[in-house]
């Protein structure tokens, strides 16, 4: 199977590789038709590493994906051939004591696409569970599909942060996660959503969206742009989605006594933080790995027109081109946020 390979750190090939391709009783083979580009994927490309999880042999890069079934396993009822669909790229074991709560995200013995060892989707087909295979509406494109992962991750931050209608939310970060997590946040009944970063670039795309107030960080401090839209009350929820250690300093001047803070963006190294600024507010704290339990709801949303994703999507490359597209996305021009690649 021809495949974007990622041999070792700072290098890729699209060559043939061997991959598993007996389809189960309970799994479906999907012909892959768009995959996104994460910044895990290129983050594997340019430091050959995610914390613990380190490239030691050529794998395949690729885990936000859409498809067409083209073959389903004896036992599978709930799909069947010609189906559109998404996958969900983690797969726990179902068995564990994790899944048997329902927080089958947190499995140890979960295996997911393109982290180590693990191959990921940059290929012409796979084969995948149909439990983790979500038909998509007719109203839903295969982008907007190879999208829904990345939006699940800002579903589970809204759902981790308990959200009440009218809250006010604040997102440190306007990446790709961090839009994301603003428009769950609005779609979970947030009234408005403040987002930070230093780049216009990213803010002004993040700004596009009725609800969502950009901040400059160049022009005014975060805690200062939140006192002055929530009456010097501090946001409902706010939402570390940089990973950057230093928006832990004064981070929770922006929560309102009893608010919550949710953490999402991964710092590469350890942060230290205010406890008695937390206690003081009694502010609740969370935190958000991958998702479980949410693609679903992730396609209503999107099937609804609820939340529009399409704008999100930058640049498109072939497969072929795979290459050139990774090249562009380790150069994260702030005027991308998702690059897509097409399997067709
Ligand atoms: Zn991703």
């Amino acid at each position: 199977m021809l495949a974007l390979v990622l041999e070792r750190q700072h290098e890729l090939s699209m060559r043939e590789i061997d991959l598993p391709m007996q389809v189960g009783p309970d799994d479906v083979k999907i012909s892959l038709h768009t995959v996104g580009v994460c910044g895990s994927d290129v983050h594997y490309y340019t430091h050959g590493r995610i914390g613990n999880f380190i490239v030691k042999e050529p794998m395949v890069l690729g885990h936000e994906a859409a498809g067409t079934v083209v073959e389903v396993g004896s036992s599978v009822k709930t799909l069947k051939v010609g189906d559109r669909v998404c996958m969900e790229p983690g797969i726990p074991n179902l068995s564990s004591r994790a899944s048997k709560l329902g927080i089958y995200n947190v499995d140890p013995s979960v295996t997911f696409w393109a982290t180590p060892p693990v191959h990921g989707v940059l290929t012409p087909e796979v084969v995948h569970p149909a439990a983790f295979t979500y038909k998509l509406p007719d109203n839903v494109s295969f982008a907007e599909g190879a999208m829904v992962e990345p939006f699940a991750v800002g579903m589970q931050a809204a759902a981790r942060a308990r959200i009440a209608p009218g809250d006010v939310g604040a997102v440190i970060g306007a990446g790709p996660i961090g839009i994301m997590i603003a428009l769950a946040a609005l779609a979970g009944g947030c009234s408005k959503v403040l987002i930070s970063d230093f780049s216009k670039e990213k803010l002004a795309i993040a700004g596009r969206y009725d609800g969502i107030i950009p901040v400059d960080l160049g022009q005014e401090s975060y805690a200062s742009a939140i006192a002055r839209e929530t009456g010097d009350w501090g946001a409902d929820v706010v939402f570390e989605a940089s990973g950057n250690p230093k928006a832990y300093s004064g981070i929770f001047d922006l929560v309102r006594p009893g608010g919550a803070l949710v953490l999402v963006g991964l710092p590469v190294e350890p942060v230290t933080f205010d406890v008695p600024g937390a206690i003081a507010k009694e502010v609740r704290i969370e935190t958000v790995f991958r998702y479980a339990n949410i693609y679903d709801r992730a396609i209503a949303l999107i099937a609804s027109g609820k939340v529009d994703l399409k704008p999100l999507i930058t640049g498109t490359y072939p497969f072929r081109d795979s290459i050139a597209a990774f090249e562009r996305a380790e150069k994260a021009l702030p005027t991308d946020v998702k690059l897509q690649i097409l399997m067709d």
